[in-house]
């Protein structure tokens, strides 16, 4: 998948220059030793995600449990040595990934770290509940939080000093008894430092003395300075409880003052040599130490060896891979990643730049992925086009003199297309069948399997829904238990009945009828067309518009009907026009046999036409993929108008 990302990058960079020569390649990096054998910076460090638990307490930041799988499956192909799924004792969804992770193969499972706390005050760590789910999630590995502010012990936990040690040490030692690997999160340890350094040693000690495998040091408020930071770690990885018991001092960071990626640095420069972090410092209020500047500047700027299998080069697509499940726009300035990290633009940078491509960039973009963009080079633009075009295997007849020209000229168009498509917010990092299709749709003689001729879709809902007024549509509607919520508490899910309906039409030309072709094998490429009208009830009109497409499809390709739409989201591409800006939409689809996906990208200012065309693309390439017809129809292609797009 990250490849295919990478391809997909290529394809949307298609305007970039050739890839400048800058910088000499990251260190081949051996593999580190096991946390457990102490891991100390800055010759070394292991890499500790936590986007999957840290970065979800971000402000608008949600995921599915089929987006935290995708992610964390990601995030282990890209070589994390931990992955932090969530906090199994905390809610059902946490509960229900690691459930599904228990499954997994040990590639997976032997990274995956559940979160959770330690065991409650005044209570036997066998008794504590929250304890006893972390046991359960089957994760072999448990990173503890637990308080390192003296006068947070006291005042927030209301516990004696001691007592807050041993919530620390029963937990931990229990734990590792149950043949767990256990890291502990310090919890204001910096700031705790700055209140007693003695309390913050006997919290390392107790730490040690029970079997951490790792202690992490937490700016939990961010507000550490990066020459402090570095001195209390320094302390830290020296203490001769640590160095005694071969830990693992591990660094996480908050941005409350800008500083995550530099403390985050300063740590693995004073010895830590374990670094926490959010794929593009995604997390509570100013985010978290963003991992993917972290990888980059550990690996090319401070020679630091990262795990066997981490590549810088895979550090772009990972971003934009996590930004498109968490439906984020990416941002462009973000280092070494965004799409304008190596941009230049205009006058005299540009001149220095064709002379030498040192003169305005740190690195080579290439090292992480990333392509240097600037005046736009048609030709080499044209050439990915040619090259993508001949991949995809719709290159033309090669024996023909003029078919050079022909290539030429569908790169030219797909390039304009491009930019075109580009300049009204459509993206494909997240669409490699919307890219596959615009690319089938610029070749002569290409023939979709089927047009759509028409199509409608309505809405209808007795009261409205805003989440004021549910009580009072739950009174009117006298549904479910009085008094209560409109949301059914037994099922957790909105009341049948009570949703707006929708109901759409829509108007289909397919080209091939199954059986037609099935009866004749010797049939002679022309094409049959048949029409067909369905129409169909949903729960909001892009599901209904799903079903009744789905039914007008599946009598000529039975193969739909295992196909499935399984994610949707939508964009609102000028938040300052608000209902009259563009929505862009990413349709997910599946089969489900193969359980294999691809998605879809659509750009309109009316949602419903964004969601029918991703939709239609979805089923097309379903087709175009995984049912063997000719896409190539010379006989009737010019009869048949496909909207060509030039
Ligand atoms: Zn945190």
């Amino acid at each position: 998948m990250l490849q295919l990302q990478l391809l997909i990058l290529g394809l949307c960079c298609a305007l970039s220059s050739p890839l400048s020569t800058v910088s000499k390649s990251p260190s081949r990096l051996k593999n580190p030793a096991e946390a457990s054998a102490r891991v100390v910076g800055p010759k070394q460090a292991l890499i500790y995600d936590t986007t999957l638990r840290d970065g979800t307490q971000g402000e608008g930041i949600s995921m599915s449990v089929e987006d935290k799988l995708s992610v964390f499956d990601q995030l282990v192909k890209f070589g994390f040595d931990y992955v932090e799924g969530g906090w199994p004792g905390s809610n059902p969804k946490d509960k229900d990934f690691f459930a599904r992770c228990a499954s997994m193969e040990d590639t997976h499972r032997d990274k995956l770290v559940a979160f959770g706390s330690t065991r409650r005050k005044f209570t036997k760590v066998e008794d504590d509940k929250q304890v006893e789910a972390l046991i359960t999630s089957g994760a072999r590995s448990v990173c503890l939080v637990g308080k390192a502010s003296l006068s947070q012990v006291e005042n927030i936990l209301g516990a004696t000093p001691e007592e807050g040690l041993l919530m620390i040490s029963d937990t931990v030692s229990y734990l590792v008894s149950k043949n767990i690997k256990v890291f502990v999160d310090l919890e204001h340890y910096f700031d705790g430092y700055l209140e007693s350094p003695d309390y913050a040693s006997r919290l390392v000690e107790a730490c040690c003395s029970s079997g951490a495998s790792a202690i992490v040091l937490c700016d939990t408020n961010g507000g550490t300075l990066p020459w402090e930071l570095e001195t209390f770690t320094k302390t830290a990885v020296s203490h001769p409880s640590v160095v005694e018991n071969k830990v693992t001092v591990g660094v996480h960071c908050h941005n409350d003052i800008g500083m995550a990626v530099a403390n985050s640095l300063a740590a693995v420069k004073g010895g830590a040599g374990l670094v926490q972090g959010c794929v593009n410092g995604v997390g509570e209020r100013t985010g978290n130490a963003d991992i993917v500047s972290i990888i980059g500047t550990l690996a090319l700027k401070m020679g630091t060896q990262l795990s066997e299998g981490v590549e810088t080069e895979n550090l772009t697509s990972l971003s934009r891979f996590v930004d498109e499940v968490l439906n984020r726009a990416p941002d462009q300035a973000q280092p070494y990643v965004g799409s304008a990290a190596f941009a230049h633009k205009g006058g005299l940078h540009v001149s220095a730049m064709e002379k030498d491509p040192t003169s305005y960039q740190h690195i080579d973009p290439a090292l992480v992925g990333n392509v240097r963009r600037t005046v736009v080079s048609e030709l080499s633009g044209r050439m990915n086009i040619v090259k993508r075009l001949q991949e995809i295997g719709v290159d033309g007849n090669e024996d023909e003199p003029d078919n050079k020209d022909w290539l030429n000229e569908r790169a030219t168009a797909i390039l304009t297309r491009v930019k075109k498509l580009e300049s009204i917010g459509y993206t494909f990092e997240g669409a490699d069948a919307s890219v596959k299709l615009m690319m089938l749709h610029a070749t002569k003689r290409y023939c979709p399997p089927f047009r759509v001729l028409d199509y409608s879709a309505t809405v209808w809902d007795q009261f409205i829904d805003s989440a004021s007024r549910v009580l009072y549509k739950k009174k009117k509607t006298g549904g479910g238990t009085p008094g209560k919520w409109g949301v059914n508490a037994a099922s957790d899910s909105l009341d049948e009945g009570e949703r707006a309906t929708a109901r759409a039409t829509v108007k289909v030309q397919s080209l091939y009828e199954r059986d037609w072709i099935a009866d004749d094998p010797e049939h002679d490429g022309s094409v049959e067309k048949i029409e067909r009208l369905e129409v169909a009830d949903g729960n909001g009109p892009v599901d209904a518009l799903a079903l009744a497409l789905k039914r007008a499809l599946v009598p000529s390709y039975p193969f739909l009907s295992k196909v499935q739409l399984t994610d949707y989201k939508v964009r609102i591409l000028d938040n300052e026009a608000a209902t009259e800006a563009a929505t862009r939409v990413l349709i997910e689809f599946t089969e489900t046999e193969t359980n294999r996906k691809w998605n879809t990208v659509s750009v309109d200012r009316n949602v419903i036409s964004a969601s029918l065309n991703a939709l239609v693309d979805g089923y097309e390439y379903a087709l175009l993929e995984h049912e063997t017809f000719c896409m190539l129809c010379p006989a009737d292609y010019d009869e048949i108008d496909i909207g060509g797009w030039e």
